[in-house]
């Protein structure tokens, strides 16, 4: 697939986003891959690639207002079905186990992963998210 990457901190005026070819993403368990439709941008990309919230892993694949349709099901993955339209946002995952968690407050998880700064994002083809983190559209 093509993917627009970052590959280290640089400013944004010098063009930082790579377009590269990579594998396609294989959904883990209850995770679905995603053909991305359409990836916002907002200030969190520019802070992440400027480095003012810097993503943990690198090369990552920036983006985390993605819209796009169901193209497979992980291993017990249920809830959605092939070519059903999803949303992803900012969190990718949470624990679903800690006080925060069990009273519907996921971004407050301590373990919360971040779509697009922990975990790779949007500005690709395709993506993987959690089934509990991808919301109908
Ligand atoms: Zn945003
Ligand atoms: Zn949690």
């Amino acid at each position: 697939m093509k993917a627009m990457v970052l590959e280290k901190i640089l400013p944004v005026k010098e063009r930082p986003l790579k377009l590269i070819d990579l594998p396609m993403p294989t959904p883990g368990s209850k995770q679905i891959l995603v053909k991305v439709s359409a990836c916002g941008v907002c200030h969190t990309e520019l802070y992440e690639i400027e480095g003012r919230l810097s993503p943990i892993k690198f090369p990552i694949i920036l983006g985390h207002e993605i819209v796009g349709r169901v193209e497979r099901l992980g291993d017990t993955a249920s809830k959605f079905k092939k070519g059903d339209r999803v949303g992803i946002a900012w969190i990718n995952w949470a624990c679903g186990k800690c006080s925060f968690c069990l009273k519907g407050e996921e971004n407050l998880c301590d373990k919360a992963k971040w779509t697009g700064k922990d975990v790779d994002g949007g500005y690709a083809q395709y993506t993987v998210v959690s089934e509990d983190f991808a919301y109908p559209k």
